[in-house]
């Protein structure tokens, strides 16, 4: 009982340090309220010292308050520098508990001095004393509000002894003062209570609020942290992308500072990930992602980020001084870091990457533009850049602007009267004879003139108006190779989106089936990147052509990746090697070698050989040794308009036809 009666008096009169949070809120209650204090008490006493200097003996009425108010005018000094500035917790403690050690010594010294000098003075003097020491003590009081231990201990040290004193020596206006007094300061001590009570309370309740918030803001930092990371390869993604470009363009639009944003596609990836499945496919993002991260980290002085931005395309945004030749040489590093094999369990795949920049203030005027520019350098990369970096150009400006002018023509065009086929014979290399035309598309517009299929095909892939070109084509194409003789067939080429779509081949296949034409004579030529584009869909789209009958080729072999998966896994008839490497035949060992091998290929997997593009007589004459089946291109006849065919025929039967190569 008298134990914890003990405890809980030291609780009351000790500075606890358990809650730094009311610490720290005592502390800077104190920084406003102790120079107030210290100047009440300060001026205070200096007027009583001044009403008895010439009553009582010098030490008293003079040297002593003089000492303790130089202590009260240091600490006043003291508080007052404080104010404002963040302390330790420790220093706040240190200085609250010296407080409160303070609080009791002064009050002692000021109580013991005020009852000495009480009976040198007279009645208004003793007045001025009662005065002092009830008006100081509340004043202190209040001052003093935050830190329980020093109100009590200044209310005790200073009335009790007061009032006693008052009681026993004064006359009835004393006495009357003394129960006045001690009414008033437990009133005071009643009111500090309560008002201590709640300001720990609301200090408490303040630190739960900081807490739950921080705990809240934590919770929601970590959400924010994983809806901005791409999981598989840890890289940020493409929200991240598009909210950093942002940011980046809104600081570069004020400091001027040049900006670029790249986008980076992986070439060949689809291939490994339908090779090798998905876990594999995964591990090759991954370790991209490491390599571009790797190049990014080593731009300084440059600040450059990678993004995925999805599937096998990643994002850049560079930000620094830089010049078109700095992009170029990062673009350089990353396509070199990305041509290095990649293990693949047993195997080794070999990948490239082609890259697109956009510079800012040189292209688009927000970071949305920006993007589309790099992506369209990209897009200009892979088609005639394939593993090498672009940078967006005036030129591509002025494509897109051509582009879009094609694509509004094009959907406004009256395509059935418009779009034409020519025809190019496919020669034979051992016969010399034309065994059938590839159909080559045109466009003749009244605004445009003549459009290359080149430019309006993927135009009209891009206004969702290839089926409606390629039906419409088809059914003319069949049209007039009926007029044919049977022998002669048509090969007619399809786009991605025709084989890729859900009722593209359905609706060619009536098509097909309405011309009357023996299917057998028809082969569909397809490109690897219709393959590449949705391998399955492609897959089920050659095998129901090739349950009609026809035939297919794959066109433009040796130009893509992995090309020798799509010859083992589909069922072909023809391989078309592409042109170029045809171009220098005569002159490259290189190009040789690698149409030698493709001719030998065919051989090996049953498929018949074409040979794109041969142009001149040394092109043919070197052919003569490699193997091939059939031969196209302006050496043997240009395309040439339908009308045109049955005399090319004709002037072919008159003409002496015999072997243009010698078969090995
Ligand atoms: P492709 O399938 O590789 O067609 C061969 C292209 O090479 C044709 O260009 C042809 O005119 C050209 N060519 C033929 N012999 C030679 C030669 O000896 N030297 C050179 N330098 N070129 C030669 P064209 O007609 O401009 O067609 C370009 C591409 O447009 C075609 O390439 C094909 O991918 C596409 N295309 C053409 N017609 C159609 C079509 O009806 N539908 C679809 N989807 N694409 C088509
Ligand atoms: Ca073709
Ligand atoms: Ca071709």
């Amino acid at each position: 009982m008298l134990k914890t009666f003990i405890g809980r008096l030291r609780e009351l009169f000790t500075v606890s340090g358990d809650s730094p949070e009311l610490v720290q809120a005592q502390f800077r209650a104190f920084c406003r309220q102790m120079p107030t204090l210290y100047f009440i008490l300060t001026v205070s006493t200096l007027a009583v010292s001044y009403t008895f200097s010439s009553r009582a003996p010098l030490w008293l009425s003079v040297y002593l308050p003089v000492a303790v108010c130089l202590i009260c005018v240091g600490r006043f000094v003291w508080w007052l520098r404080a104010g404002g500035k963040p302390v330790s917790h420790e220093v706040a403690l240190h200085h609250l508990r010296l407080t409160n050690v303070l609080a009791a010594l002064l009050s002692v010294a000021l109580s013991t001095w005020g009852l000495n000098l009480y009976g040198y003075g007279d009645a208004h003097a003793q007045g001025h004393v009662i005065f002092y020491m009830a008006l100081t003590v509340i004043g202190c009081i209040f001052c003093l509000m935050h830190l329980r231990s020093a109100a009590i201990a200044v209310t005790l040290i200073v009335i009790v002894p007061y009032i006693l004193f008052l009681m026993a020596k004064g006359g009835p206006t004393e006495r009357a003062i003394a129960v006045n007094l001690a009414l008033v300061c437990m009133a005071m001590i009643s009111v500090l209570l309560t008002h201590y009570r709640d300001f720990k309370a609301l200090i408490a309740s303040r630190r739960d609020l900081t807490r739950q918030q921080a705990e809240t803001q934590a919770l929601s930092n970590e959400n924010f942290r994983i809806a901005n990371i791409d999981a598989l390869t840890g890289l940020a993604n493409r929200r991240r992308f598009f909210y950093d470009a942002e940011a980046a363009f809104d600081v570069v639009r004020d400091s001027r500072m040049p900006l670029a944003i790249g986008v980076i596609d992986l070439d060949g990836f689809k291939p490994v990930n339908d090779t090798f499945g998905h876990a594999v496919g995964d591990r090759v993002l991954v370790e991209a992602a490491e390599r571009f991260g790797a190049i990014v980290a080593a731009t300084r002085p440059l600040k450059a980020a990678v993004y995925r931005l999805g599937g096998d395309e990643f994002g850049l945004i560079v930000q620094g001084d830089m010049t078109a030749t700095d992009l170029e040489d990062l673009g350089r590093r990353l396509t070199e870091v990305m041509s290095r094999p990649f293990r693949t369990g047993q195997a080794h795949a070999q990948m490239a990457c082609s890259v697109g920049f956009a510079q800012w203030p040189r292209s688009g005027d927000s970071a949305e533009s920006l993007f589309e520019c790099a992506d369209y350098a990209l897009y200009h990369a892979k088609r005639h850049l394939r593993g090498q970096t672009v940078l967006f150009s005036a030129e591509h400006q002025a494509e897109i602007i051509n582009q879009s002018v094609v694509e509004r023509n094009l959907q406004a065009a009256d395509l059935s009267a418009e779009l034409s086929l020519v025809y190019q014979p496919l020669i034979d290399l051992r016969t010399g004879g034309t065994v059938g035309f590839e159909a080559l598309a045109r466009w003749d517009n009244p605004t445009l003139g003549r459009v290359g299929p080149a430019v309006f095909i993927p135009a009209a892939e891009r206004a969702g108006l290839i089926g409606t070109v390629t039906r419409v084509l088809l059914e003319k194409a069949l049209r007039e190779a009926r007029t044919w003789p049977s022998a002669i067939g048509l090969s007619f080429n399809l786009s991605a989106h025709d084989i890729c779509a859900a009722e593209g081949v359905v609706r060619l296949i009536a098509i097909v089936h309405a011309s009357g034409i023996d299917p057998k004579r028809i082969d569909f030529e397809i490109t690897e990147t219709a393959m590449a584009a949705d391998f399955e869909r492609a897959h089920q789209s050659i095998t129901a052509l090739k349950a009609l009958g026809c035939q297919v080729s794959l066109d433009d072999f040796g130009t893509g990746y992995s090309s020798l998966n799509y010859v083992h896994r589909l069922p072909l008839d023809r391989i078309k090697v592409d042109r170029s490497f045809v171009a220098d035949l005569d002159t490259n060992p290189a190009s040789r070698k690698i149409v030698k091998s493709l001719t030998s290929l065919c051989l090996d997997f049953g498929l018949t050989s074409v040979i794109e593009g041969v142009e001149t007589a040394e092109q043919l004459e070197v052919l003569a040794g490699l193997n091939g089946d059939l031969a196209q291109g302006y050496l043997f006849a240009r395309p040439m308009p339908a009308l045109e065919i049955p005399a090319y025929l004709a002037g072919e039967a008159i003409a002496f036809t015999a072997p243009l190569v010698r078969r090995d």
